[in-house]
């Protein structure tokens, strides 16, 4: 059902996101485009050492990209290097596991972010959730600007 889809964490997060516009102290960026909806993020980090210690996103698309980017966002923030990237796997994996990945749903880890394991039904939409964690992940290995990722989801 589209219910599940649109919980009401992800309309407040779409409303109000969070961490959205430039960041001052950014040093790593990357973009990210999801041609098959039209959305576009870009993911900004300031990095220091192993550790992010602030995390941005600008960019305009649906309620599921939105929210997904600002709940990343929050989730990274303080975050390692390390520890993005492993969230990024349990995020990735809540996402297209398909109902035989049912456990996921209780990886602690994930917390508010398990709200998007309703996407998972919506194969068109998987691609919408990922696409700031992708931007993220080319901002993690940011060798400088590039084109933007594309999402494979
Ligand atoms: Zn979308």
């Amino acid at each position: 059902m589209i219910e599940d889809l649109y919980q009401d964490i992800i309309l407040d997060h779409n409303r109000n996101p969070r961490n959205f516009g430039p960041l001052a102290q950014a040093n790593r960026s990357a973009r990210g485009y999801n041609p098959l909806c039209g959305d576009k993020v870009e993911v900004q980090l300031q990095v220091d050492g192993d550790r992010i210690t602030a995390v941005g996103f600008q960019g305009s698309g649906c309620a599921i990209s939105t929210a997904s980017a600002s709940m990343m966002t929050q989730k990274l923030t303080g975050a390692t290097i390390d520890e993005a990237e492993s969230m990024f796997a349990r995020f990735h994996d809540l996402l297209t596991e398909g109902d035989a990945g049912e456990a996921q749903e209780d990886d602690e880890e994930l917390g508010e972010l398990e709200v998007f394991a309703g996407v998972r039904r919506f194969p068109m939409r998987v691609k919408c959730a990922t696409l700031a964690w992708h931007a993220l992940r080319a901002a993690l290995s940011d060798q400088g600007e590039e084109g933007p990722v594309k999402t494979e989801a």
